[in-house]
């Protein structure tokens, strides 16, 4: 057996029942076989991929808190500590009832190459629970992260490990996170976590990121295929953090944005989503699409799934993993759509992927186009370090100089191993190689 098949029937075998994982491994491992091909002897002698496709370190916990009937309940904890061979490990907290130790893996293993993308010194981890933040009061929230930061807080650091906010972990939970950390310490170490208020060491434009840095990526990616975001049509799926960035930056580019879509159900807006009304219902109000259509009778509200019926141009799944399955890309396809780019992480599956690439669609996976996010997490880590803060300008202008700089080191990528235009094989290479080469060079750990 090659090594490549070997190894990920290696992972099937260790990893039982952990289908996101798998698929995870699956789309990196066939994308780098012209890669290790070339090194195989070199690879195996040190056992590499054995090693970048099992986390250094998983840590699960118990969650026990109190709700607010004086009720005791329990969730899950995790956080894996995948690979930190090119700085500490960073990647983002999920709270969400669907958490689970694959897709802690599936992440945390994805975020290893994303943030070898970005070109800053990250390596790659993710945690959460599985606790369901719907409809808990503001003080049930704030239990549970100090219940969750009282585990935690042994296990991460500046220099060790610096988680940030990801699927129901916004700039609340990262408050409540941050300040019993502090308190549990006794000491203010402001790197230890990212996406913190602007009063005590968040970095401007860290909000904006994820969703401006898809956008960014995604014109470079037109410009450099002949064609603009201008006058385009643009399908979003999600109402959350990277979905409404993307569609305040898809309006400044000059793109209407006229879908966007929660958990229960999905909006059409043929006049474009109001991002004023969106920011009201989702970010205040934290209500459902359906408060939406009532401030714009003019747009439309169904249940269910339906965003990727609509006629566009440009697809942005930004909520989360496998939304975008085979039949949404046979209908994109047979609508016009000719750019996917991933705003979520993995939100296309790989039957629905393979389809869009074999129909010629600009297929970008989410490890580039949605590292934004953690590139401005970088960021804000280099201005705690210097003890200062820079203006909305200066980091936006280098997020933005680090979606090109991505978009051209994946598109080299896959150029350099004679399979242009296939983003998958460019991204999963380039930020493959540097992993793997600063693994080779620092010994068998
Ligand atoms: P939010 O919690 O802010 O928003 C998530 C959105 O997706 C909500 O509209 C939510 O609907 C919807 N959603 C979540 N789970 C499901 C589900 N199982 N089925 C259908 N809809 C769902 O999260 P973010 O915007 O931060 O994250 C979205 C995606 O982007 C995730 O894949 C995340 O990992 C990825 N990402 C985020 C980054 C960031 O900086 N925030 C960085 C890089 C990637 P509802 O409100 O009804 O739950």
């Amino acid at each position: 057996m090659n090594y490549i098949d070997e190894i990920k029937a290696r992972v099937a075998q260790q990893n039982p029942g952990m289908p996101e994982f798998h698929q995870a491994v699956e789309e990196v491992l066939e994308s780098l076989r012209p890669v290790i091909e070339k090194n195989e002897e070199k690879y195996r002698k040190v056992a590499l991929l054995e090693r970048i496709t099992t986390p250094e370190r998983v840590i699960m916990f118990r969650v026990p808190w109190v709700d607010d009937n004086g009720q005791a309940h329990v969730n899950n904890g995790y956080r894996v500590q995948f690979n930190g061979a090119i700085g500490p490990y960073k990647g983002g907290l999920r709270l969400h009832p669907t958490v689970n130790l694959s897709v802690m893996k599936f992440l945390s293993f994805e975020q290893t190459f994303k943030n070898s993308l970005t070109g800053l010194p990250m390596g790659g981890g993710k945690g959460g629970s599985d606790f369901d933040p719907k409809g808990k009061s503001d003080q049930e929230i704030m239990r549970f992260c100090q219940s969750f930061m009282t585990e935690l807080y042994r296990y991460i650091g500046e220099d060790t490990d610096v988680p940030a906010g990801d699927i129901g972990v916004g700039a609340r939970e990262i408050g409540y996170l941050f300040g019993h950390y502090r308190r549990i310490r006794g000491s203010y170490v402001g790197g230890v976590l990212t996406g913190k208020g602007l009063s005590y060491g968040g970095s401007l434009a860290r909000t904006q990121a994820t969703g401006y840095g898809l956008l960014y990526l995604t014109e470079e990616l037109l410009k450099c295929n002949g064609k603009s975001l201008k006058g385009l049509t643009v399908a979003v799926s999600g109402a959350g953090n990277v979905a409404t960035y993307a569609i305040e930056k898809a309006w400044t580019l000059g793109a209407k944005p006229v879908t966007c879509s929660d958990s229960t159900g999905w909006v059409y807006d043929p006049d474009g989503i109001d991002v004023a009304t969106l920011k009201e219902v989702k970010e205040v109000k934290r209500a459902r699409l359906t408060e939406y259509v009532k401030a714009r009778p003019n747009a439309q509200y169904h249940e269910g799934k339906g965003v990727w019926t609509v006629k566009c141009d440009v697809a942005l799944p930004c909520a989360t993993q496998n939304e975008l399955l085979l039949d949404d890309a046979k209908a994109l396809v047979a609508n016009g759509c000719f750019c996917v780019c991933e705003g979520a992480n993995m939100p296309t599956s790989l039957d629905a992927t393979k389809y869009l690439q074999d129909s010629g669609v600009l297929f970008c996976p989410g490890k580039a186009a949605n590292a934004g996010g953690v590139s401005v997490s970088g960021l804000e880590m280099c201005q705690n370090s210097e003890r200062r803060s820079w203006s909305f300008e200066e980091v936006d202008n280098m997020l933005h100089e680090i979606m090109v700089g991505i978009f051209h080191n994946v598109d080299n990528a896959a150029k350099e191993y004679g399979m242009e235009g296939n983003y998958v094989a460019g991204a999963n290479i380039a930020g493959f190689l540097k992993v793997a080469d600063a693994m080779l060079l620092q010994g068998i750990v």
